[in-house]
């Protein structure tokens, strides 16, 4: 604990100064909000060597979280990758589309990438709230499974509760390749918004005890979800549109209207907010930019980790950006909720 607080108070004035003092408070205050609340990063794909990688995992994402007091992070595997590029304008999306079976076995590789990371590197999967309570409790941190679009599918809901027994606790419906669920946000919109099998697929997500994530789903899909979702919604990573704090983005398109917003509200939901702003401090003002829309209680923190620029690429920062917080104005009960205990409200009653 000293050498972080003495990390906290690395960049302030010299040594016994006022400065100096005030940014260890700070730091002091930042520690003990993530020793009372359960801190989770409710979307992120774990960084450079993270799940993206194709060698084996190592031990970075363990390492940083213990670093940086971070509970939990939401792990995203992404069974569309292998379709994904960029065209001229830097926008992302499918370069071509996916043989019979190939994102399902992507979707199996990458599920075994991060059982072995999981079992090598001092981590734990969480598979229910009170795993997550206990791991916080004993300084383990957690790893949540999650999967960024439920292309892998294939139209077979038996996948669905293959992927709740192999640990995935939260479902993202959409992402980048058109499927027979909803529309997504930087796509051509062709269901109006959710499918029947799309509600279905909700209602299966329910039974199993997995949360449904909304992001990357165009508003009117989200409308829809919400009709038919009978517990909290998750909007795991965006910005609030026109975003001050963020500046110009290649990802305007995925940003959300403030009605966008209050959709996952009313659910009783959680929008996290992803970390592409210029610093630690300007991310912070993204979070309030949100929390003035929403409420306070509907606000949390999902990094998106690994994209670039992103004002948290490495988990040791997590600390400092519940510093930032305390710093911005957010009190102490505040910056918890957004750290994880509004994300972990929607957990217990997704999941349990
Ligand atoms: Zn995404």
């Amino acid at each position: 604990m000293a050498s972080v607080q003495a990390m906290l108070g690395g960049d302030a004035g010299p040594q016994g100064s006022t400065e100096a003092a005030q940014v260890a408070e700070v730091g002091a205050k930042a520690l003990e909000v993530l020793r009372k609340s359960i801190s989770v990063d409710v979307h992120t794909h774990g960084g450079p060597q993270g799940i993206y990688s194709p060698a084996p995992p190592n031990g970075m994402l363990a390492a940083g979280m213990r670093a940086g007091s971070l509970a939990a992070v939401c792990l995203s595997e992404i069974p569309d990758e292998p379709l994904l590029g960029r065209n001229a304008a830097g926008v992302t999306g499918i370069t071509r589309w996916p043989m019979p079976g190939e994102l399902y076995s992507h979707h199996l590789e990458r599920l075994a990438w991060a059982d072995e990371m999981v079992a090598h590197h001092g981590l734990q999967r969480a598979l229910t709230a009170a795993d997550l309570a206990s791991a916080h409790a004993a300084g383990q941190p957690s790893v949540i499974g999650g999967v960024e679009g439920l292309d892998f599918m294939e139209g077979k809901l038996e996948r669905l509760e293959e992927a709740h027994q192999r640990g995935i606790r939260s479902a993202q419906l959409v992402h980048y390749t058109p499927n027979d669920i909803g529309d997504f946000q930087m796509g051509v919109v062709k269901h109006d918004g959710l499918t029947a099998l799309g509600a279905e697929v909700i209602r299966g997500c329910h039974r199993l005890g997995m949360i449904i994530d909304v992001a990357h789903a165009t508003e009117q899909t989200v409308k829809a979800a919400a009709k038919v979702s009978t517990k909290p919604l998750l909007l795991s990573h965006t910005a609030l549109a026109g975003s001050r704090a963020m500046a110009s983005t290649r990802l305007a398109a995925r940003c959300v209207s403030p009605d966008h917003a209050r959709v996952i509200a009313e659910t009783g939901g959680v929008i996290g907010i992803w970390a592409i702003f210029p610093d630690l401090d300007k991310y912070v003002e993204g979070l309030k930019e949100m929390a003035d829309i929403v409420g306070v209680d509907h606000v949390c923190v999902g990094t998106d980790q690994q994209v670039a620029p992103g004002a948290l690429q490495d988990y040791a920062q997590w600390v400092h950006l519940i510093a930032a917080m305390l710093r911005g104005g957010f009190s102490s009960e505040e910056a918890g909720k957004i750290a994880g205990g509004n994300y972990m409200r929607i957990f217990r009653a997704a999941v349990g």
